[in-house]
């Protein structure tokens, strides 16, 4: 196959993020993380307590973000920060800590049109579980969208809910099948996010996971293999029975992907394949490769396979 025959019409073998994002703003865009002091329903008692077992939230805030300063002082502050280092010219407040739409829907309307208000900012990026989406945030989120690009980023993490139930998630996979489905067909972008190592799941299975998701109406895919971090409860898990996990070595985690990418649906677009804690959070795995190598690493074994996104996608009927 030569470069131009790709359906993403690239010299890329996966339709991957950063390109489509491109295609489709002509500006350099740039997320802005806010912190908007939310917390999540495994947290607060609604549905359990701790959290999600492998959750430190403080991990993936970025230093100026804090829910102590408003939405619009974390946009002012983000704005500065990444100016000094790139020449952005447009941002997307990415709603990110915890879960962003797990409250009152007047509360959600006043902190996405606060962010909204800079006239930088030109759309939402919002984290958060399949459990925590009414259907009347959904119509507005619809409504916004005609102005804005507004995105969805939905925590499925994986389709077996034996997986789910021992991390304390909270939510069956059901019920973030069920959410995508209403997402739908409103404009909203839907992204899905799944981590790979949980407990009760195998490679086989996770190789399934991701095609299953594939097939629903989602428009990016983010994976990502489980780490285990300091000051959470699946540290203190793994301590006393590591058999319980399945954590990749890197060239492992690397052909995985391989095989996750030839058998998913061309059409979704996929934006990571790996995490990186924050220096000092992780116990393990220990890969210390950066997010830009395994990227390339990963382009390198396609060739090397010779396989592409979707080669062995199968349409389902
Ligand atoms: S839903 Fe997200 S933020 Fe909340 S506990 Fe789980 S991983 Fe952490």
């Amino acid at each position: 196959m030569t470069d131009m025959q790709f359906p993403w019409g690239k010299n890329k073998r996966y339709n991957d993020f950063p390109s489509s994002f491109k295609r489709r703003f002509s500006e350099r865009i740039q997320k802005i993380s806010i912190d908007a002091g939310f917390t999540c329903p495994n947290r607060d008692g609604s549905k359990g307590v701790g959290g999600c077992t492998y959750c430190n939230n403080n991990s993936f805030n970025p230093a100026y973000c804090s829910p102590k300063k408003s939405i619009s002082e974390q946009i002012l502050l983000g704005i500065d920060f990444f100016n000094a280092k790139y020449k952005a010219q447009y941002y997307l407040a990415y709603f990110q800590a915890y879960s962003n739409t797990y409250g009152h829907i007047d509360h959600l309307k006043k902190i996405y049109e606060e962010a909204l208000s800079h006239d930088k900012v030109i759309g939402l990026v919002i984290g958060t579980r399949p459990d925590c989406v009414s259907e009347s945030l959904l119509e507005y989120l619809e409504e916004l969208a005609k102005d804005y690009y507004i995105s969805i980023e939905y925590g499925v993490e994986s389709v077996n809910d034996l997986a789910l139930e021992s991390i304390n998630r909270g939510h069956t996979y059901q019920e973030a099948e069920d959410t995508i489905l209403k997402t739908a067909n409103r404009g909203i972008h839907i992204g899905a996010h799944l981590v790979n190592g949980l407990p009760f799941d195998t490679p086989k299975m996770m190789i399934k996971h991701a095609v299953q998701l594939s097939n629903l109406p989602i428009d990016t895919l983010k994976l990502h293999q489980l780490q285990i971090l300091n000051n959470t409860t699946m540290a203190k898990q793994y301590e006393e029975k590591p058999e319980q996990f399945y954590l990749f070595e890197m060239e492992e985690y690397l052909d995985f992907v391989v095989d996750v990418i030839e058998q998913i649906n061309p059409n979704v677009t996929l934006e990571r394949f790996i995490n990186q804690a924050p220096k000092g959070w992780l116990i393990a795995p220990k890969w210390g490769i950066k997010n830009f190598e395994f990227v390339d690493k990963l382009d390198k074994k396609l060739v090397e396979r010779d396989t592409w996104q979707g080669k062995l996608f199968q349409v389902k009927d």
